[in-house]
Order: structure tokens, then sequence, then C-alpha cells
């Protein structure tokens, strides 16, 4: 149990009233565990991506970026073992039909009343395990037969494996180097929840960095100290991130070494994985190699030998961040001075889906012009919110909830003296400043990166 509320319940009401996450196929009653992003929703994920892209690839000049398909040649799922091994364990119980995963079953709740774990109710019949398979499949062409048999792509890294050599040779990179990529990934999970933290469809943003033998861990250290980094540079909390090491038992069996970083979502869900960083081996080059019948060895000329690189790979989900960085960010807070409450999401300034509100104090004395005006300037910079209606508090309170970090305001002096007030959402502070002024104060702002400020405070 986490010392951190439980806010899933607030948060998926909150997504879906603001245009953040809108459950898939609405109308039709859902999709199960799939999930639409709205307005705001769009935005931070984009910008949430963007940053890992940032990070990632354009600041580094050993990492290059790639956008794989989707759909693969089915011997690639063969070779990286997910045909025979991409599965988890389901128990089914014949008393209620509902399905578990053998592993999982201490942390589950059988969905009858009273609420107690599978197979502690009297009539409640749980078969054995039995290992299912967790790649979507379909077939290519317009014959359903099992040679026309795809799949969809359980995760990106593989679409980096098969482009091992490509990609260097085409950039001339020298082992130590990384490829990066974002995408798709589809998974049949069998016990999907917790809003969009498990899907069936989902988001990952991969990084395989492919290093010469023997210099493995030292490159792993550097990746883990980095990934935990650019977390905290979200803005995520320093004490709701950890390290979670894969015991032995735990640890695939090509895998060397593999860290979780874990997040606490708060509530009965508390720590959970939202990112591996992992030290793979050889081993998808090797089985590769082995299945595709292609040398995929790298050649070093100047020190004049071959071999195939080990992989640290770095997985993070793009929605399971993106759900960490809301469920960090809400907060619900009593305002001195006022009856009503305020519900804000204290999001990292360059996350946040609307950077400004632009709002006339009244509708009136050319008010409205001067704000319209500054919004459409402002906009050329960043996404901005216009709002005219209804009491100022109101309007503050609107953009609080969406996350927008900054508030302007055009008052009767304004006009006058030309200038406006801007407001802080998070500690409601004002100052003044002069209208000409207002986009590179706020872009000051955007650009002071103060988490990543206080993650090296943190000497991580
Ligand atoms: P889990 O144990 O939670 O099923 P995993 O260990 O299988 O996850 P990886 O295969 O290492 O996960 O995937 C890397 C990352 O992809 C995870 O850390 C997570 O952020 C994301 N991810 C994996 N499965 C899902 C899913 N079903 N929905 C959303 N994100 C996912």
């Amino acid at each position: 149990m986490s010392a951190y509320p439980d806010v899933m319940d607030t948060l998926v009401s909150l997504a879906k009233r603001r245009g953040f996450i809108f459950q898939s196929s609405e109308i039709y009653g859902g999709t199960g565990s799939v999930w639409d992003y709205g307005p705001l929703g769009v935005e931070l994920k984009n910008n949430v991506k963007a940053r890992w892209w940032q990070t990632m690839v354009r600041e580094r000049d050993d990492v290059e970026g790639l956008d794989a398909a989707i759909l693969m040649h089915p011997k690639v799922w063969e070779a990286s073992g997910h045909v025979s091994g991409f599965s988890d364990p389901l128990v089914d119980c014949k008393a209620c039909k509902a399905r578990f995963r053998a592993d999982k079953i201490g942390e589950a709740v059988c969905p009858r009343k009273p609420s107690k774990k599978p197979g502690e109710h009297g009539d409640c019949q749980l078969t054995e395990p039995r290992m299912f398979n967790l790649m979507f499949k379909t077939f290519m062409g317009p014959v359903e037969e099992s040679a026309a048999v795809v799949y969809l792509r359980p995760e990106t890294a593989q679409g980096i494996f098969v482009n091992f050599l490509n990609v260097q040779q085409a950039t001339r990179q020298k082992v130590p180097f990384g490829i990066a990529q974002i995408g798709k990934a589809f998974r049949n999970e069998i016990t999907p929840g917790n809003f969009t933290f498990r899907t069936r469809e989902f988001e990952q943003m991969e990084m395989q960095f492919f290093v010469e033998p023997g210099t493995d861990m030292e490159w792993f250290e550097r990746w883990k100290a980095a990934r935990l980094e650019w977390h905290l540079g979200l803005g995520l909390s320093r004490d709701r991130l950890e390290f979670h090491q894969h015991e032995p038992n735990e640890l695939a069996h090509y895998a060397r070494a593999a860290f979780d970083i874990n997040f606490d979502f708060g509530g009965t869900l508390g720590f959970q994985e939202i990112e591996g960083v992992h030290n793979r081996s050889d081993f998808d080059l090797k089985q590769h190699q082995e299945h595709s019948g292609k040398r995929l060895e790298y050649v070093d000329q100047a020190a004049n030998k071959r071999y195939l690189p080990y992989v640290i790979e770095t997985s993070v989900g793009a929605d399971r961040v993106t759900l960490a960085t809301l469920v960090n960010a809400l907060r619900e807070e009593v305002v001195p001075g006022e009856t009503e409450g305020r519900t804000l999401l204290a999001l990292h300034p360059a996350i946040a889906p609307i950077k400004a509100g632009v709002f006339p104090l009244t509708k009136k004395d050319g008010q409205p012009e001067m704000a319209e005006k500054l919004a459409a300037a402002l906009r050329k910079k960043f996404p901005v919110f216009y709002d005219e209606a209804g009491a100022i508090g109101r309007r503050y309170r609107r953009q609080d909830e969406a996350g927008t970090p900054f508030g302007i305001t055009i008052d009767p002096a304004s006009t006058a003296n030309d200038d406006v007030t801007i407001r802080f959402r998070d500690d409601m502070g004002q100052i003044r400043v002069s209208t000409s002024k207002v986009a590179q104060v706020i872009g000051d702002y955007l650009a002071a990166d103060h988490a990543t400020a206080e993650a090296s405070k943190a000497g991580v």
C-alpha cells in the first residue's frame, strides 16, 4: 500500500471531462482496455514523446532514429522467441467466468461480492494454469490460411534488431552506438486495467545500444542513471521513483542484468514498472543471424576484429509514463479564503498541453480586442487558450484542471498601460509584465528546466 492516495477514479473522470482520454468506441459500450487520446491528451502524450526523442536521439551523436513497420516477417517472432515463449499462464474460474494471470493471482480480486481473492469463495472452480500467447494474429493477403499468418508486433525492439546493419552501414556509426524508435505495440493481455496502465494497444519508446562485449555492464550502469534522470526531468517526484532489480529467477534466460524503473501510482497499485533497462547480451542478433542465415557481425576495421555486439535496451511505455505524469500532477487543494477547493494538474510546463490561458477581465472597454490580439501573437510560439466567458475565478480553475501553467489577464489598467498580469498555476502568485515582454517571459519559464536542475543536484 502506497503512502500516496489512490487518485485513479478522480483522474479517469477528469480525463474524460477535460478531453485528455476517452474510452475507445464508447458509444458502443467501449472496447476492453483500449483508450483514445482527446485534444489535451494528444498534446500531452506528444510532448512526452518529443521530449524522449529530443534527449535520446537529437541531443546525442551516438543514437540514430528509426520508424520500422508494425507488420514484420513471421520468422522474426520465431527467432525472437515470441512464438514459443511470449505467453502468460492463464487461470479460468468456471463458476464466475473470470480470468486471472496465475503469476499475479496473489494480487487479483474475485469479481463477486463480498470481495475476496480468487479461490476463496466456497464454489470457486479454478482451472489449472494454461499458457496463453499474448500476440495478436492476423492474415496478410486475401487467404486466411496458416501460411499467411502475421502478427501485430508485441514490442518495437525487433524492428531495430533486424535493421541493425542497415542503420550502421547507412550512417557509418561505429560501435558503441544506439538505434531508437517510438511506435505502437499490441499485446492481448489477460488482465489489462488500471486505466491506461496496462492496455492491449499501446506505444513504446525503445532504444537498443550496441556495445562491444566486455563493455556492456559499464554501459548498462550509464543508461540506468540517464534514464532515471529523464523521468525526473519530466517532473516525476524523486520519492515516487525507485529501481527494482530483477532477481535471478525473474531474469530472462538471455539477460545478463535487468532493472525496472518503478513509479508509485498510489493506493493499492503502488510502485509499478514504467521502464525496463536490460542487458540483453548478444541474444537477439545471434538469433536473427541463425534464423535468417545472414551475418550480422559488426566489423571493427581499426582493431581488425569482427563480433556480434551486446545490447543494452531501454524500454518505456509512452502511455504508462504519460499516466504517471498525470497521477504525479493531480492535486486537490483548499484555497485560503475561498469556499470551493480547486483541482489542479501541476504538470511540468514543458509537457503541459496548453501553455497559457488568455483572459480579458470583462467583455468591454477594448479588453477582448487586446486579449485576442495577444493570444493570436502567442499562438505562433506555443499552444494558447482564449476564454472570455464567465467569472475570472472559474476561468482560472478550468485552466488549473487542464494543467495550463500560466494565466494572462487583461484588465482595465492593461488597455491604458499596455501591460498584463501573469498568474502562476501552482502557487497562484501574480506578476505584472508589459505586453511586449509576455512571450519572452513565458518562453524563459518554459525553457528553464527546474526538474532537471533538481535531478543533477540530487547527484544522479
Ligand atoms: P509488465 O510486467 O507490466 O507486463 P513487461 O515487463 O512485459 O511489463 P516490457 O516488455 O519490458 O514490459 O515493456 C516495456 C515497457 O512497455 C513497460 O515498462 C511499460 O511501460 C510498457 N508496457 C508493456 N506492456 C504494456 C501494456 N500492456 N500497456 C501499456 N504499457 C505497456
